[in-house]
């Protein structure tokens, strides 16, 4: 239904510019235009009230609309569910090779927060759906040249390693609508395109609802259910602990109002393990 806002926003803003000035030059010659044109006016004017009502994209899901981060993790309450509306979407890339997926890397001991494509440099980026540009930066050490944008779907989109972006923060872009051209910037081997899929600053694993093999979605919807059980959340420091420098098995467990034993059992160690500085503990 948002997406209808953003259709009549470029309507209104088409409207409004081809009455204005190419407008002019019709009237003085056609007197009964002039009727016609006062109507669209009108048209025009109720869809900026229309418009008005609706700040952003997903505003009903979303407490904000802000340039000023790529994601917030803080605070964030999911809902228990959400259908997520796919239809209307473009394949981010032509590339169908999947070179890195989403997921836990164990060996860096790290999140991989989206799923890496195989693209050229230089090769055209697009939006995965309709939308409008929440955050355009560069991170030298992580995404390097990056896009966010928001879609009325309530998903966010990230595209990364980009060799240039082609839209500003604010832009509303269509589907389809080149964002941005594949490359190798920031912490990247190889050219690449990250991308992401972000339900309020959480993220979702592109392969549930991105089928880039086939290059197509994998269903009309995607419904989103909110995990029961904990999930490995790095970000999450109630369940999960990363072992510091100093740290024992007691220390921790004190500190966090648990047991050495319990520690022991969520975690498969014993109290002879040797703890690594960085090694990821289950709390509870
Ligand atoms: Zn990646």
């Amino acid at each position: 239904m948002k997406i209808n806002i953003i259709r009549n926003i470029v309507l209104a803003v088409a409207v409004l510019f081809s009455s204005h000035i190419f407008g002019q030059d019709v009237l003085a010659e056609q007197a009964p235009m002039d009727t016609q044109m006062a109507m669209i006016d009108s048209v025009v004017l109720n869809r900026l009230i229309e418009i008005d009502m609706y700040e952003y994209p997903a505003e009903d899901l979303y407490p904000e609309w802000s340039n000023d981060y790529a994601h917030k993790y803080t605070n964030v309450v999911m809902p228990d569910s959400l259908l997520i509306d796919l239809t209307g979407f473009c394949m981010p890339t032509e590339g169908t090779k999947v070179t890195d997926i989403f997921g836990y890397r164990p060996r860096r001991r790290r999140m991989h927060y989206g799923l890496d494509v195989k693209v050229e440099r230089g090769d055209t980026i697009r939006a995965a759906f309709d939308g409008k540009v929440r955050y355009v930066s560069y991170q030298r050490r992580g995404y390097g040249y990056y896009v966010v944008i928001r879609h009325p779907n309530g998903l966010e989109t990230l595209y990364a390693h980009l060799t240039k972006q082609l839209v500003g923060e604010n832009d509303v872009v269509m589907a389809g609508d080149p964002i941005g051209l594949g490359g190798n910037t920031g912490r990247s081997t190889g050219t690449h395109l990250h991308f992401e899929t972000r339900l309020l600053g959480k993220a979702l694993n592109p392969a549930l609802m991105f089928d880039f093999p086939n290059q197509d979605v994998t269903g009309d919807t995607y419904l989103y259910l909110k995990p029961k059980k904990k999930v490995y959340d790095p970000s999450d420091p109630d369940t999960y602990y990363k072992v510091k420098s100093g740290d024992t098995l007691g220390r921790i467990a004190a500190r966090k109002g648990t047991t050495v034993k319990n520690l022991c059992k969520l975690n498969g160690i014993t109290t002879q393990s040797t703890l690594r500085v960085g090694q990821i503990l289950r709390l509870y």
